[in-house]
Parts: structure tokens; C-alpha cells; sequence
């Protein structure tokens, strides 16, 4: 197999936001559903990027005019860039002779792989998948990682349709294979849970080795029907808990504080203890065992090292810290690839201009001192760091290869903790960075806000997934190609958070916002947001904040037009003089132009070509609903009508838009030039037709207080409106009205989610607390408990109390603290 092109570059780039090192990068152009790398190359070049891969459909005589003074950059032109790049990474691949594992299944791998890492790393030096990359780009990012200094390969690999697994074969080449297990579920990309077993077992088609779970009767079927025949050698390390005929008999046995794995099999009979008790953490971590058991571990190490191990939380956490900080928690491992991905995320936020990472010894590379914390400063130098916290006994001797403004570096985290004066941390965002054994939860502690108990959790790969559902409904339309998003951040993002959530969106280039109130423009400015920003709601008062802070107002009326006729002429600066919005009332009837003042507009835009108009829109009132369909055909006809007319009145082209996140889904044929995305981005689809394929965002949690045992014929909370008819269990959350649980959720209509177990309100819910009916649940006090999610969707919540999510989203009370993470 010949790849056809040899690079120079030590680094693949497939994400042009990504860029650490451009001079030793090779960017690989994919075209994506609602991305195309293709568009960056100018951008890359510019930065330093002098390799490129690209594609032949999307190299049009433009680009290749843009691109013919690069005399000093190679550019290679193939069918597809990602088979060029797995086919890079297989050839390097090859030349390794060293043991790898590949994990497939539907569920645990991450886990699994997180795991053995952990469980292995002493006495072997790991090269592993980041995160979860385990996709057609993933997989081969990972290998790539693979050096003379690593002694095992453990990369995980996942799918989502048939024939992606012969490509992620080659570029991992595992020689042993975990298959974890197999989800009912029924996946868009496959004819059949059958179809989807054999499919992900082409993953180990030349394996010496597989372990499984022999409990899962299709999986062993495929593997001697499928498998088999392609790879006659292959041996099989079956463990079961049932009477399956595995190789190896698995009990667990569940005790108060313990559990008890017994393996019983050819090899010997060895038990091990662990703190876990649910049935997938005990179903990965037997992988585990009989992974490490075949490798040669001994059950005394194996059992030692299992009782240090952590639940996985591969989440990296944006959090408000003390003294206006934002806090970014990823004290979790600290390798150089999970480096270069925090300091990206880092690089991505906006909120606060002065960046510090609190680091601590980075582990498991087989490099010298020097060279690893050398390549590590030209990291945070690339990144403008400005301030370095160095923890650990390695970085601090190698701090003279540091050049960051400021910096300051510790023995170990207990010496940071009682000589670092904290005072001096203001105003930052702060990466905490930090490999296990130096527990900086610790530090994450002392620096975040204390929250009361109820937090909204974010979940922003979430909003990004929704954002790309519009994006493909969009790009999808009859004829337009190139319309625009509109996302709408007013009410505080839909209750989300403005300049989180703004700065994610920015960062994946939605092309506008919309607000509706200036303040709320302001405080998007003051935290970075360069993207132009619509404002609804303008008033005289707030003109100099628009012309300040370059934010467009919505122009809907007779008066308010005058206002910014008037407030213009006396600026008299037409090169500062921000863009309008105009705004048709088609049938809303709450702001907008109507026919009726037509003609007076049209006189105005005339007489006044200082008023310079980026967009025409108005907006549909039922675009929801099937039943208003005739009135939302009227309402878009009348709108084209009226743009039609101020257009040619203007003399050039606007923005004409007219659709809401519903809109967009029911209505493909009045996309226009852009749309207007509000809910949806939020994970709610307004028509409910697909809701299915979008992922919920917030997640709202409280705790419970305390937990009471009541009798027969007791009351609880005011009026006494709460009766207990048998003896119950009664827990107190700390959530309240006041946070948004709305007080028409009392008394039984609203529940929530007690570890896996609905549980309805009992009594009146009160100013900051709820009393809830736990009787029969799994409870302690100090437990988490879900008010709305996954487990408790908005929809149903919203539905119980006769109103729309919106109401519930933007009504979360401002003292529920906003924790934002990425998976
Ligand atoms: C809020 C708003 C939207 C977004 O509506 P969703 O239903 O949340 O998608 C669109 N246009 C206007 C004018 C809005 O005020």
C-alpha cells in the first residue's frame, strides 16, 4: 500500500481551530456534512502551515489560484483526505512491534481503556487514546501518538454505520482485543443488532487474541460464525457469570461495603476486592482482570492497583472561581496530548483576557526532563499564557526553560496550598491541569465557588450537536446553500449562560446573535464576543451603548426609526454607524412595521442612505403547528413582498429571514439567507417531530438535605397541604421556587429523578425548598437528585404544569450556579 506522499510534519491537523504547532503541521482538508476544511487553508498558511492535504472534488480553479504563489508550502490532492490520512497512520503503524489492544463493544470502552491505562502504567509505557477518540479521525489522531518509547498500544475504536471498521483496522492493527459488550439499542447506521455485532468485530480480524463476555449469546454467535472463518487462529478468552460455558466463571458477590469478583477458570482461581457495586463498573473492570491476568500481571499487584482506581470523569469542567475567575477543572491525567487539548478549550474562551494554568508534573512519556518541559513551555508561550503554576518536583527543576510573565512553582500541592497566596489570582481563567497522584481536587476546591447545592449543568458537546442538526437541516434546503444561523442568546442564553454559551458559538462560527436588550449586547462585548450582534428591544437611552459597543439594533417602528434618524445625523459618522435590522409585522402583531407604514419607510430609507440595513425579517407565529400552516404561508408571502419593495427602494441585498428553531424543521422552503435558532440549540425540538435527534443541554440538580421518616396521617410543609396516608419517606431538597422550580409543582404534580427512581413532590414547595415522597427509593442524605434531564425531560416538566419549556429554561434562578463541561 502506497500512501503516495511523504510528509515532513510531526503533527496531523484536521481541525484548523486546533493549530499548536503549524510549522510542523500537516492539515488534512476534510469535508465534513456542515464543515469544509477547505475553507481555512488560507488562514493556515498564514499562520505557518506549510504542508497540506486536500481534496480533488473541492480543489476548484479558485482555490488553486489562491493557493499558486505558495512556492514554499506542498500540497497533495487526493480523493479523500481522511483514507490519506488512516493510511498515513497505518503505514507508521506497521513499523511498531509492540503488543496494542483494541476495544470495541457499545458501552464501557472509554472506561475500560481509561482503566487499564491506569492499571498499567507501572512497569509499561502506554501510548492510549485521548478522551474518547475513537472515530474515522480519532482513531488514526491516536496512533499517530505511537514512539520508539512506548512498550503497549490500548486505543479504543467506535462506529456508527457499516464498513467504517475496515478502515480503523489497518491504522490500529490491535493484536489483542477487548469486545466490551453489545447496546439494545437500535442505531440509524445499521440494518440490525447482528449487523452491527459482525460489523464492529471486523476490528479484530487479525487479533491473537479476544476477550468477551460469553453472557452475551449474539456476540459469541458472531464470533464463531463471522469472526471465525476470517481468523482461524484466533483464541478466544471467554468469562461469564452465567452457565455459558466460558472459559472463565465469574460471581460477583455483592457485600455492605465491598464487592468480591471470583474468577474460577483453567488458569487458577483468584478473587478480588472492589469498592464498586453496579453492574457495568463490575462488567468492565472483569475486562480489566482478564486482560491484565493474560498479560502476566500477578493477582497481588492486580488487586492492589484495583483498589486505587477512580470512577472515569473525563469531563473538563468551566466553573466560576473566586475573585472573578473562571475556572477550567481537568484534574484528571496529565499527558502531553491531554495538555494540548485543555489549552485549546482554554484558548477557545473569551471571558477573561489574562489566562493561568496551574500545572502539575507531566507523566507517562518516555522523554527526557528537558526535552518534554521544553516542548511543554513552547506550548504555553504558543497559547499566551501569562501566568504558569508549576506543581511538582519535575517542572519546578526545569523552570528555567519557562518564559511566561509570571511564574511561581511548588514542590507538591500541599506546599502550593499553604504558600500560594491567593489574593494574587484575580480576573483569570484558570486552567488546572494536573496527573492523579497529585490530587488537585484539592485545588479545585479551595479555588471554585462554593454553590448551595442546585447547579444547571451544561453540557456544551450537547449544544454543538444540536447546533450541527440545524446545520444539516439548513444546508439541506431547496437552493440555500449558504443561509446563514442566527443563534439566539437573549434571557441569558435561554437560561444557559450568555457569554458560555456565546463564546462556544463563536468559536464554532455561527454567523450572527440575537439579543434583546442592549445590556445584554454589553456584556457579550465585555467578555469577547466579536460577532455581530442583533439587539430587539432598543430605546433612545441605549443608543450610545449600541454605537459604543458596535451592536445593531432592531428597527420596528415609525418612533424608534425617527429616534435613530435623528441620533445619527448628530454622530455624523458614517464609517462608525452600526447596522440596522427592519423589522415586518406580517401577523405577530407585537413589534414590527406594518403595510400601512410602507410608504413612509420607503420615504425615510430614501432620504436617509446613512441608515445602512443588514437584514429584513419578521417572524412566524404558530410555525410549530401544522393547523397554522395556511396563515405561516400568508405571513411569509406578505414578508417577501415588503423585503422585495425596501430592497429595490435600497438598492442593494439584505439578510431575509423569517424562521425559528421550529420554522426551520417544518418549513426547509423559506430558509432565506439565514434563520433565527433559539430553543433548539438548547435541546428542545419545538415541533416534537425530532426531538429524538437532538441531545439534551441542561441538567438541573439539587441534593437532599435530610431525610424524615413520617407516620400515617402527618403533614408535611405550609398549609399543611402534604398528607402522609401511609408511613413514607419524606426528603428535603434544596431547591426552591426561587431557583425556578415553580411552585405549581408541588403537592404530587412535579418529580424528580432519586437515583434512577422518580419521586413525586409531597406539600407546597417552598422559597428554597421542596419536600419530596422517597419511600421505597435508594436515598441517603447528601444525594444528588435530577429536576430535570436526561431522566426527567423539560418537555414532561413543562407539560405538567401547562407551560413551554422556554418558561422553565430562563426562570432557573440567578443563584443556581452554571457548571459548563465537555465529555
Ligand atoms: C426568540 C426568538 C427566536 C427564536 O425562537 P425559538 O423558538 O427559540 O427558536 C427567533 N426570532 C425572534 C424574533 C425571537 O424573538
Amino acid at each position: 500500500m502506497d500512501v503516495g506522499f511523504k510528509p515532513q510534519a510531526a503533527h496531523l491537523l484536521t481541525d484548523s481551530r486546533q493549530v499548536s504547532f503549524p510549522e510542523q503541521s500537516i492539515f488534512f482538508a476534510i469535508q465534513g456534512e456542515h464543515h469544509d476544511g477547505h475553507a481555512f487553508l488560507q488562514d493556515l498558511y498564514q499562520m505557518g502551515v506549510r504542508e497540506f492535504v486536500v481534496e480533488e472534488a473541492a480543489w476548484t480553479d479558485a482555490r488553486k489560484a489562491e493557493t499558486v504563489h505558495w512556492t514554499d508550502a506542498k500540497i497533495w490532492v487526493v480523493p479523500s483526505a481522511i483514507r490519506a490520512m488512516q493510511k498515513l497512520v497505518a503505514e507508521k503503524r506497521r513499523t511498531f512491534n509492540i503488543p496494542v489492544l483494541g476495544i470495541a463493544g457499545s458501552n464501557g470502552k472509554t472506561i475500560v481503556k481509561e482503566w487499564l491505562v491506569q492499571l498499567m502504567s507501572p512497569g509499561q509505557r502506554i501510548v492510549a487514546s485521548p478522551k474518547s477518540y475513537n472515530s474515522q479521525i480519532g482513531v488514526p489522531l491516536s496512533v499517530w501518538n505511537m514512539g520508539k518509547e512506548h512498550t503497549l498500544g490500548i486505543f479504543e475504536a467506535g462506529i456508527s454505520k457499516a464498513h467504517e471498521m475496515e478502515y480503523l483496522q489497518p491504522v490500529m492493527q490491535p493484536t489483542v482485543g477487548i469486545f466490551t459488550n453489545i447496546g439494545p439499542a437500535h442505531d440509524d447506521g445499521f440494518r440490525s443488532r447482528k449487523q452491527k455485532i459482525t460489523e464492529k468485530l471486523r476490528l479484530f480480524t487479525k487479533v491473537k487474541k479476544l476477550i468477551y463476555r460469553k453472557d452475551y449469546k449474539d456476540i459469541d454467535e458472531e464470533i464463531s460464525l463471522i469472526l471465525r472463518p476470517v481468523n482461524p487462529f484466533l483464541e478466544t478468552i471467554t468469562w461469564g457469570t452465567t452457565k455459558s460455558g466460558a472459559a472463565i466463571q465469574v460471581a460477583f458477590q455483592i457485600l455492605k461495603d465491598k464487592t468480591i469478583i471470583s474468577l474460577k477458570g483453567k488458569s487458577g482461581n483468584f478473587s478480588f476486592e472492589t469498592g464498586f457495586r453496579d453492574e457495568a463498573s463490575l462488567e468492565n473492570l472483569t475486562h480489566c482482570i482478564v486482560f491484565m491476568l493474560d498479560f502476566g500481571v500477578n493477582a497481588a499487584q492486580i488487586q492492589e492497583r484495583i483498589l486505587s482506581l477512580k470512577p472515569v470523569s473525563m469531563r473538563l469542567e468551566l466553573k466560576e472561581g473566586i475573585n472573578h475567575c473562571y475556572l477550567i477543572d481537568d484534574a484528571y491525567n496529565n499527558d502531553m496530548q491531554g495538555l494540548s487539548m485543555a489549552l485549546n478549550f482554554l484558548s477557545q474562551q473569551e471571558q477573561r483576557q489574562k489566562k493561568a494554568i496551574i500545572l502539575s508534573d507531566v507523566l507517562q512519556t518516555g522523554q527526557t526532563p528537558a526535552e518534554l518541559y521544553n516542548l511543554v513551555s513552547k506550548l504555553l508561550t504558543e497559547k499566551s499564557i501569562n501566568r504558569l503554576i508549576g506543581i511538582g518536583p519535575q517542572i519546578s527543576s526545569q523552570a528555567q526553560l519557562f518564559d511566561i510573565p509570571e511564574q511561581q512553582f511548588f514542590p507538591d500541592t500541599d506546599a502550593f496550598l499553604k504558600e500560594f497566596a491567593f489574593n494574587t489570582l484575580t480576573d483569570s481563567l484558570v486552567l488546572v491541569k494536573g496527573a492523579r497522584p497529585f490530587s488537585f481536587e484539592k485545588i479545585v476546591h479551595r479555588i471554585q465557588q462554593k454553590a448551595h447545592g442546585t447547579v444547571l449543568e451544561i453540557n456544551l458537546d450537547a449544544l454543538v450537536h444540536n447546533l450541527n442538526f440545524y446545520r444539516a437541516k439548513i444546508s439541506s434546503g431547496p437552493g440555500h446553500q449558504n443561509t446563514k444561523i442566527m443563534a439566539m442568546v437573549k434571557a441569558f442564553a435561554y437560561g444557559s449562560g450568555s457569554s458560555e454559551v456565546a463564546s462556544l458559538l463563536q468559536f464554532h462560527r455561527v454567523d450572527y446573535l440575537g439579543v434583546a436588550y442592549a445590556d445584554e449586547g454589553v456584556a457579550l462585548r465585555q467578555n469577547g464576543i466579536t460577532l455581530p450582534i442583533m439587539v430587539m428591544n432598543a430605546t433612545v437611552p441605549a443608543f450610545d451603548l449600541l454605537w459604543e459597543h458596535q451592536l445593531e439594533p432592531e428597527i420596528y417602528s415609525r418612533r424608534i426609526l425617527t429616534d435613530w434618524v435623528d441620533y445619527i445625523r448628530k454622530k455624523n459618522d458614517p464609517e462608525n454607524t452600526p447596522l440596522v435590522h427592519i423589522k415586518l409585522d406580517t401577523g405577530m402583531h407585537r413589534l414590527g412595521f406594518v403595510k400601512d407604514d410602507y410608504d413612509w419607510l420607503i420615504g425615510q430609507l430614501r432620504e436617509n442612505p446613512s441608515i445602512k440595513v443588514a437584514s429584513i425579517f419578521s417572524h412566524l407565529v404558530g410555525a410549530d403547528e401544522g393547523v397554522h400552516n395556511a396563515f405561516s404561508k400568508n405571513q411569509y408571502e406578505q414578508f417577501m413582498e415588503g423585503a422585495t419593495l425596501l430592497e429595490e427602494i435600497l438598492g442593494y441585498t439584505t439578510i431575509k429571514h423569517i424562521l425559528n428553531s421550529a420554522g426551520i424543521v417544518r418549513f426547509p422552503e423559506y430558509h432565506l439567507d439565514m434563520v433565527r435558532l433559539g430553543i433548539g440549540l438548547y435541546g428542545v425540538e419545538a415541533t416534537g417531530q425530532e426531538q429524538y435527534a437532538l441531545q439534551s443541554v441542561g441538567t438541573l440538580k439539587t441534593i437532599v438535605s435530610q431525610i424524615k421518616y413520617l407516620a400515617s396521617g402527618e403533614t408535611v410543609g405550609y398549609s399543611r397541604s402534604g398528607h402522609v396516608s401511609h408511613d413514607s419517606a419524606i426528603a428535603t431538597l434544596a431547591i426552591g421556587y426561587a431557583d425556578g422550580y415553580d411552585r405549581g409543582l408541588g403537592n404530587g404534580i412535579g418529580q424528580v429523578s432519586v437515583n434512577g427512581t422518580l419521586c413525586p413532590t409531597i406539600g407546597n414547595v417552598c422559597m428554597d425548598m421542596t419536600m419530596i415522597d422517597v419511600t421505597g427509593a435508594n436515598v441517603e442524605e447528601g444525594d444528588e437528585v435530577v429536576v430535570f434531564g436526561k431522566e426527567m425531560p423539560i418537555t414532561d416538566l413543562a407539560r405538567r404544569i401547562q407551560t413551554i419549556p422556554y418558561e422553565i429554561l430562563t426562570g432557573i434562578g440567578d443563584r443556581v450556579k452554571r457548571v459548563f463541561y465537555k465529555e
